[in-house]
């Protein structure tokens, strides 16, 4: 399966320096892997123009549930869609704990961009705090289950784990025990209504990957790509990592 690479800017850029990633990336030669740009919403115009008739796609950071109507401050899927975005990232754990963000909610933001044609990078990822309770295993299963729309497939959908307590901090989970967490999942995946084909769902693993050490991550069993924060706004290391996909 094509890994995909998914670089989320976060709160991160300003127009110059978006325009030079996402050119600078779109002058790099064809990647075996599949690419995303998420940068913050006022970019996303620009970066769909510097990205041009390149390989690169383009996805969003977040979306609200519904169509249109009366959610100032928010953006729709459709929007999204009409923009230029194929992705858009929902639940990431920023959210989940700077917006009071539910299983439910990102539920039904994932539905609303599998309505609209974007294929919806849905995280999931357990505390440091319920790790060392022995929780992960349970709190994934709950996070995916109940994360999900009713109506994804491997084909429509992406899950990303990314353990809370590995985001920013340059600790990441051992490969061993991402390859646990991703067959975990997957196995999850297989008992919900879309998941007979859970073999080919992409599975990102997120939480501090960079230019050295993305090739030990990308080659662990179960792990079909990365979602990237920090390192995705250095050019070189960014392409270091979708280098490094196998
Ligand atoms: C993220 O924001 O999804 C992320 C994984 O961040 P970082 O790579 O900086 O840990």
């Amino acid at each position: 399966m094509k890994q995909l690479i998914a670089g989320n800017w976060k709160m991160n850029g300003s127009p110059a320096s978006a325009k030079a990633l996402a050119a600078g990336l779109a002058a790099k030669p064809g990647a075996k892997c599949d690419v995303v740009l998420c940068p913050p919403a006022p970019l996303l115009s620009l970066v769909v123009a510097a990205i041009g008739s390149s390989a690169l796609a383009l996805g969003a950071q977040d979306c609200h549930a519904n169509e249109k109507g009366a959610h100032t401050g928010d953006i729709s899927a459709v929007l999204l869609k009409e923009i230029g975005c194929a992705y858009v990232i929902v639940g990431h754990s920023e959210r989940r704990a700077d917006h009071g963000e539910t299983d439910a909610e990102v539920k039904a933001k994932a539905t609303a961009a599998l309505k609209a044609g974007l294929t919806p990078i849905v995280c999931v990822g357990e505390t440091e705090a319920q790790r060392e309770r022995g929780e992960t295993a349970s709190v994934i299963a709950r996070q995916v289950s109940g994360s999900l729309p009713d109506a994804a497939t491997a084909a429509n959908t992406v899950v990303a784990y990314e353990p809370v307590w590995a985001i920013g901090t340059g600790k990441t989970a051992t490969t061993a025990d991402i390859a646990v967490v991703h067959f975990n999942i997957r196995e999850v995946f297989k008992t919900l209504p879309g998941g007979s084909g859970a073999g080919a769902l992409r599975i990102l693993y997120g939480g501090s990957v960079k230019g050295s050490n993305a090739q030990a991550i990308l080659a662990t069993a179960g792990v079909n790509g990365a979602l990237v924060g920090g390192a995705s706004l250095d050019l070189e290391d960014f392409w270091r990592i979708i280098e490094a996909t196998p």
